[in-house]
């Protein structure tokens, strides 16, 4: 049986990722300092036999034996991981050597969840893996950011100088049920608002974009990525559909039958203009493509946030 460790593993894309392994017949070991995630995100799993919780924080060493592991801990929304920079990138750094650590004496195969956010506010459309990014490195998102980009750097060198088998993705924004509704994302607080008739807060004129995935397409993505073994990336993953803000504010207005209307407020300081995955190498190596649509995908999320609130 594979005993695989899942870091991170009770926020939204852990939960759904333990959710799998467990479906797939793995011993999963979930460890999690539930900064922002939350016990009620696996609370279903907890008395499964196969799956273990462990309050931890991965800046301190941890030791337990595993086969894989899957490095999802850090915040990744900015009002989170901007909350406490310095942890942040504590989680991305310290964190990850101890994580690279661990799979080194267990020698297990190890895939590090980066992030589009590696390429900053970019120049190049779509982003493709050989871009390197064009980040501010003493600007707001940077404890974010440069954690990521020295978790990428941590990755490969381990790899080079101690053979760590390491598989690294880069995520694009990801959406669906289990996100956290005040995490302050874009797809959260328009679905909030919608649902409530408040004014939906558009940061900008709305022109700018981003390209949204759902929470299945992604997870499929990782355990594809950590099962074959033609690259250890990094791999671009995320739905190539690009969405403005405005859109997407319309969007969910629409399928809520809302009476919100749509306000503007000034854009946050290097916010990028614009985010698209190129998922060519993806297509290759994984022989994946994202499945779910922004509607069906969106309806799916606003009748999770709708139980939410009922409850
Ligand atoms: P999330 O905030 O819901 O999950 C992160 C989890 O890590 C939480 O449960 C949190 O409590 C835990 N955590 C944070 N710091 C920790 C630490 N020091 N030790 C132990 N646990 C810690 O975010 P998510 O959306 O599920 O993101 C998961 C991973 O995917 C993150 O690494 C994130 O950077 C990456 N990612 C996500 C997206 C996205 O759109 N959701 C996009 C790009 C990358
Ligand atoms: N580490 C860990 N769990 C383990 C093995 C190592 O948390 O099972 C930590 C260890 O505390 C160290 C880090 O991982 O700080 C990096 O380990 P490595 O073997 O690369 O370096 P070293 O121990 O030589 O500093
Ligand atoms: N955004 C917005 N209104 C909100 C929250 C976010 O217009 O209420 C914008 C934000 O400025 C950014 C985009 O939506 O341009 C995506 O923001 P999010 O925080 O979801 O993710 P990221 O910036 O990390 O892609």
């Amino acid at each position: 049986m594979t005993t695989t460790l899942v870091t991170g593993g009770a926020g939204f894309l852990g939960s759904h990722l333990c959710d799998r392994l467990i479906e797939r017949g793995d011993e999963v070991i979930c460890v999690d300092n539930f900064f922002t995630g939350g016990k009620r995100n696996i609370e279903h799993l907890l008395d499964h036999p196969r799956f273990e919780l462990i309050r931890h924080d991965i800046v301190h060493p941890l030791h337990v034996e595993c086969d894989q592991i899957f490095n999802l801990a850090c915040p990744a929304s900015p009002p989170a991981y901007q909350y406490n920079p310095i942890k942040t990138i504590k989680t991305s750094t310290v964190g990850m050597v101890n994580v690279l650590g661990l799979a080194k004496r267990c020698r297990a195969r190890v895939l590090q969840s980066s992030t589009s956010e590696v390429y900053g506010d970019p120049h190049v459309h779509p982003q493709t893996e050989d871009y390197w990014g064009h980040v501010n490195p003493i600007g707001p998102r940077s404890c974010y950011d440069e954690g990521k980009r020295v978790a990428e750097s941590l990755c490969v060198n381990y790899h080079r100088e101690n053979g760590v088998d390491v598989r690294i993705v880069r995520i694009f924004n990801t959406y669906g049920p289990r996100m956290d509704p005040q995490d302050g994302r874009v797809i959260s607080n328009f679905i909030n608002q919608a649902i409530q008739d408040e004014p939906i807060t558009i940061y900008g004129d709305g022109s700018h974009s981003r390209s949204f995935c759902y929470v299945d397409d992604l997870i499929e993505a990782m355990l594809r990525m950590m099962e074959q073994t033609e690259t250890i990336g990094p791999v671009n993953i995320g739905n190539p559909t690009e969405t403005s803000l405005l859109d997407l504010a319309q969007t969910i207005r629409s399928i809520t039958n809302s009476q919100s209307e749509i306000t503007h407020h000034p854009l946050p300081q290097d916010d990028p203009k614009q985010r698209c995955p190129d998922i060519t190498l993806a297509k290759k190596v994984l022989d994946w493509t994202p499945q779910v649509e922004l509607r069906p995908g969106l309806e799916k999320t606003i009748a999770h946030y709708r139980s939410l609130l009922e409850s």
